[in-house]
Parts: C-alpha cells; structure tokens; sequence
C-alpha cells in the first residue's frame, strides 16, 4: 500500500487545480520536506487542512507529481487503476472495431487521468512505459488492472526514467503472457509496420505521425519524388511509396535505419532497390543536394527536438528556422514541405512564425495547406494543452 501523506498547497494554486490542472509543480506546494519517497500519494490540503485533490509523487522534468483524483476517500489501488483503464479503453473503442489499423495509443498519461504512464496497443499485446520511478512505484497495482481489463497476448514495458539501480536486476521488457514474435507485424490504415517490443528504448514506429503518413499517401505523393529527413525507420517513405511516389530518399545519421528502413519496404512488397536510404548526416546530405543540384517534390523534416552528433548539436527550438531554410533550397517550386516537430517548448504560434521567417530570409513565399497535431487516440486535456506537443504543418513553397 502506497505511504499517503498531507500536503500543503499554496493558496494561489488552488484555483488552476480545481480547475483541472493535472501537474504538480514544484512551486506549488509550500514544503516538499515531508515528501521523501516517489510513489508517495499527496493529499493536497489548503492552509487550513481543508482536502483540494489527491496526487503522487514522481520526479519528471515536467513537474512533481499529476493528479489523481478529486475525491477525498479515494483508494489508489487496482480497482482505481482499472476505472482509469477502462475509461481509457472505451475512449478507443473505433480503434478496436478496425480492422486496418492494429497499432494505437490506449492510455495516454494525464489525458486519461494517469500522468506518468502511456500504454500503447500493437496488435494483441501492450506496452506499457513508465515515464518516473513514481508512477512505476504502482506497477503491481497497476498490471492487475490491466490483466483484468483486457484480453492480451502479453504485456511489455519501457522504463523512461533513471531507477539509480533500485531496480537492476529485474529483466526488462516482457512482463507476462506470450512473447511477441520478432518482429511483429501490425496494421496502420492498410500499411504494415515491422514493430519490435523487446529491442531497445524505441519499437520501430511513433504512433502519433499515423494521421500524417496517411495525409502524405492519399493526397500528396502520387508522381512525387521525397526526400524524408531524420527517416529513422522510413515510415514516411513508406506511406509515399505506397501513395504512388516516384522515388523515395531516406536520410538518417543512425546505421541501424538502412536494415530497419529495408525492411519496413520488404514487409509492404515495395521494391527497396528503386528507392535511396542514406546514412548520413541530414546537414551534410542537404550540402550534397545543393551541390548536384537536386530538387525534390517533397520534403519532409521530422528531427528530433534535441540531438548531438560529432560535429553540432540540433535544438528545435534554436535551429528550426535554418532547417527549413536547408529544405526550401532543394525543394521544387509548388512542392511541399512536411515540417514537424515534437518539442514541447513551443507552440503551433511559435512554430508558424519559424516558417515565416525562414521564407522571408530567402525571399520566398509560401501557403499552408493543412497542419496537425495529436491524433485522437493521444488524449490531450483542455486545461493542459502543453500535453499536446505535436505540430505538424503543409506547407507549399511558392516561390
Ligand atoms: N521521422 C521519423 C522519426 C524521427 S526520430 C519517423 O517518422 O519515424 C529522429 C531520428 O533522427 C533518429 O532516427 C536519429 O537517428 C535521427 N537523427 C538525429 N540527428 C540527425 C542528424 N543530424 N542527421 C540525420 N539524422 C539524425
């Protein structure tokens, strides 16, 4: 039974929270002394004892802790934990019923009332992946909850947070029920994706991108050469050739996205000879194109919002304006360009004002054609739209 503790919360925080605010900030909370333990549940209390909501403790760059409940005598246990699950599963429900589409999100942390923990679903079997000790503090609970929920396969998780060796010698990913064959096939809108639960921090495919791939399939490829920047796996690649691309160019730093890129194409029966996977560094393969003077019909940048290599380090937040600049150079006037970003530190605002400024650096005029952000699987709440860290934006280059 998790330990569960008063404390007090400052007087100006009290509204956002009954509001709906699900974060525990740090500030928020007059004395963390008492708190020692993650996984601690807090009893928010104001200055005169008086009970405002129950949370928990877990250590994230975000914040403290989330929210877990308004009611006074709620019991944070597995009967909790499967209202919560349940919930979260019938929010879902249309994904279940379709056919064409195996691999989805079916919890989505604070969305669904449980900050610190995603479950995602591939096909028969779930992974879950724990974002601080905190929240991994619940597991057993938690697991239950899960078991008595659904029907699986098997269950795997990710662990997203530094244990300090409290939990070493545990083997890692699979949990319970049958193994997933490896790789294992799943579905998105048609398109089959090679997903790999026990290898690595990452599967294989980033779910929340499946409305965009479908965007690029069915409206944008066909008769389009695409260049697909930070490729990882391909799976823009893929959703172009399958839209009826002419060619596909995969550019990605990482050795291991030639083989994982090859066979996301083989799995789909796409002739891998007839399309490009370069390991390169996208900055320096952007100087290669100048240079031989290459153009394409579409590009897409999907980096992520930070990462070093030998020679620079990316910051989205720092270096977005200069990557569109790179791929407005090499892009076919009335070509499109895919720009994503995951970043959180800035908004579709921020984001739109990135495009501009680039254009205008280079005298260039552009349109947006359409822009995106999380799929409705990946519940945000209204009250928390930081939760929805996605942007995606079409954009057409005019001149
Ligand atoms: N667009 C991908 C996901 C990108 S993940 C998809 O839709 O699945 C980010 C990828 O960027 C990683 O695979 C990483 O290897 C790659 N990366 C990071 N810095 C890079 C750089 N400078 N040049 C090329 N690839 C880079």
């Amino acid at each position: 039974m998790a330990k569960e503790i008063d404390v007090v919360i400052k007087e100006e925080f009290i509204r956002v929270y009954k509001e709906g605010y699900p974060l525990i900030a740090q500030e928020s909370i007059l004395s963390w002394d008492k708190v020692k333990e993650e996984g601690t549940v807090l009893n928010l209390v104001d200055e005169s004892g008086k009970f405002i909501l129950k949370a928990y403790h877990g250590m994230q760059n975000k914040g403290y802790g989330w929210v877990l409940s308004s009611k006074k005598d709620e019991k944070i246990n597995a009967a909790f934990f499967t209202k919560k699950i349940k919930s979260a599963l019938e929010y879902r429900k249309e994904f279940f019923e379709n056919e064409n589409t195996t691999a989805f999100r079916v919890l989505n942390g604070e969305g669904d009332g449980l900050g610190g923990l995603t479950i995602d679903y591939f096909d028969g079997y779930y992974l879950l992946t724990w974002y601080s000790l905190g929240i991994y503090e619940f597991k057993s609970d938690i697991l239950e909850a899960l078991q008595a929920s659904t029907e699986h396969k098997g269950i795997y998780q990710k662990k997203r947070f530094d244990s300090k060796g409290k939990y070493l010698n545990e083997k890692d990913d699979f949990i319970c029920g049958e193994q997933a064959p490896s790789p294992l096939l799943v579905k998105e809108n048609g398109t089959n994706f090679a997903v790999y639960l026990d290898d690595g921090a990452m599967v294989g495919v980033f779910l929340d991108q499946r409305d965009v791939r479908k965007t690029i399939r069915d409206k944008y490829a066909k008769g389009k050469s695409v260049l697909n920047t930070f490729s990882y796996t391909g799976a823009f690649s893929i959703f172009a050739a399958l839209g009826g691309s002419t060619k596909t160019t995969s550019v990605d730093l990482a050795k291991r996205s030639l083989p994982k890129t090859t066979e996301q194409f083989e799995v789909n029966e796409i002739d891998v000879d007839k399309q490009d996977i370069i390991v390169d560094d996208v900055f320096n393969y952007f100087k290669y194109a100048v240079k031989k003077n290459l153009l394409f019909d579409i590009v897409v940048l999907d980096p992520p919002s930070f990462a070093r290599s030998k020679k620079r380090t990316f910051t989205a937040s720092k270096d977005y304006v200069n990557l569109l600049k790179e791929a407005i150079q090499i892009t076919n006037r009335g070509g499109i360009i895919v720009a994503s970003t995951n970043s959180a530190n800035f908004s579709m605002m921020t984001f739109s004002d990135f495009i501009s400024r680039a254009f205008k650096e280079l005298n260039g005029k552009y349109k947006i054609k359409e822009r995106f952000s999380l799929p409705k699987d990946f519940r945000v709440l209204d009250k928390f739209q930081e939760g929805n860290y996605l942007k995606v934006v079409f954009i057409e280059k005019l001149k």
